[in-house]
């Protein structure tokens, strides 16, 4: 007789050898790793918003006064408001536990055994990492040496197995956006075509309304970044009706909880401080970005984000990150051997801008 099962042996096997997420360290562990308060260091690793969230949005939290029923599952309210502030109909929105969850539903619907998803690298890990847990495969084009999507090679990949393009815009981590004409090419070919508009309050342009006239469009929004709420996750798709109804239909029935409703819904009442912030935000990226380039072998590439990729002299990325971690600035590293010579910052403060700007001076100098 068979030896008994260990639980291993029940998981589906490709899932056995899934790397984790490489997500970034939370703000007390970096500070105890600089040997600094936490006061004294500047987060820019996770382009998360400085000024946090909407005034309005601790106080609508506290006044929710059905903590004990559980939430709507259609998402009324919520795709109500959005339908208003995107002018799109409501039928074309899901809201989820961030928009990494629009990514991990999306990915549960559609990819089957050996389908595959274009990934246009270096782009954001999620991709990868959900059709990866998916069952999925992952077919990489590597953007060019500005980091453009190469639409030629993507439409040439395209085959049988091809189900979805993803494309994040502005993309992370280098900042530029994909032209609108290169979205229209994309989206001739007979597959789902993912934007994700992550960073879109900060630069380009939405093709949030297109979704009328393509119903193989899929954009993903977030109140993670423009809104301040990466915390309480709350991300949204904008889709075909009927991939929304279905998504709908297939998603966890109270995937976004009552304080995260309501945190979303102070938002959208207070847009004008959001903006205002944004428009902060982009100053403080052009005086990060001027201040950069006058540095000797460093080069901040243009970004329409709230973050700027910026290539470092040459053979020096992991050092200088290794300094700047030392100063109490949090940048973000990558392992990937095309972004070697490279760091991604996240726009802050004015006040962080300055830090930055001091202690990039003193790591390049060592
Ligand atoms: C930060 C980010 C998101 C946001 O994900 P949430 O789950 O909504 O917090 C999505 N896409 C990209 C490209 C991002 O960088």
């Amino acid at each position: 007789m068979a030896g008994r099962k260990g639980p291993l042996d029940f998981v589906r096997p490709h899932l056995l050898t899934l790397a984790p997420y490489e997500a970034v360290d939370p703000p007390d562990v970096l500070a105890e790793k600089a040997g600094m308060p936490e006061s004294q260091t500047a987060k820019l690793n996770g382009n998360e918003n400085p000024y946090g969230p909407s005034p309005r949005v601790a106080e609508m939290i506290a006044a929710v006064n059905r903590m004990h029923i559980y939430p709507d599952p259609g998402q009324v309210a919520m795709r109500t408001a959005l339908g208003e502030f995107l002018d799109v109909p409501m039928d074309q929105i899901v809201v989820g536990n961030g928009s990494d969850e629009i990514i991990d539903l999306v990915f549960r619907c559609v990819l089957g055994p050996g389908d595959a998803v274009i990934n246009c690298e270096p782009t954001f890990g999620m991709y990868e990492f959900t059709a990866h847990v998916c069952g999925g495969r992952t077919v990489t084009v590597e953007r060019d040496e500005r980091f453009a999507v190469d639409v030629d090679a993507v439409l040439a990949a395209v085959d049988e197995s091809t189900k979805i393009v993803a494309i994040a815009s502005p993309n992370n981590p280098s900042g530029n956006c994909t032209p609108l004409a290169d979205i229209e090419r994309l989206l001739a070919a007979n597959v789902l075509v993912l934007v994700d508009e992550a960073y879109v309050e900060f630069g380009g342009t939405s093709v949030g309304t297109w979704v009328a006239r393509h119903q193989n469009l899929i954009v993903l929004r977030t109140f993670s970044k423009w809104g301040g709420l990466a915390g309480l996750r709350v991300g949204y798709g904008i889709m075909d009706s009927a991939l929304a109804d279905l998504l709908l239909r297939a998603k966890p029935p109270y995937n976004v909880n009552q304080a995260s409703e309501a945190a979303m819904l102070a938002t959208l009442s207070d847009t004008d401080t959001l903006d205002q912030r944004a428009a902060l935000i982009v100053g403080e990226r052009k005086r990060m970005s001027a201040a950069l380039a006058e540095m000797p072998g460093v080069e901040p590439l243009p970004s329409e984000a709230n973050f700027l990729l910026c290539r470092m002299p040459e053979g020096r990325g992991k050092a200088v990150y290794e300094s700047l971690a030392r100063h109490g600035v949090f940048v973000r590293y990558y392992s990937r051997a095309s972004l070697a010579d490279y760091l991604r910052i996240s726009v802050g403060t004015p006040e962080q801008t300055t830090q930055v700007i001091e202690a990039m001076i003193q790591s390049l100098a060592e």
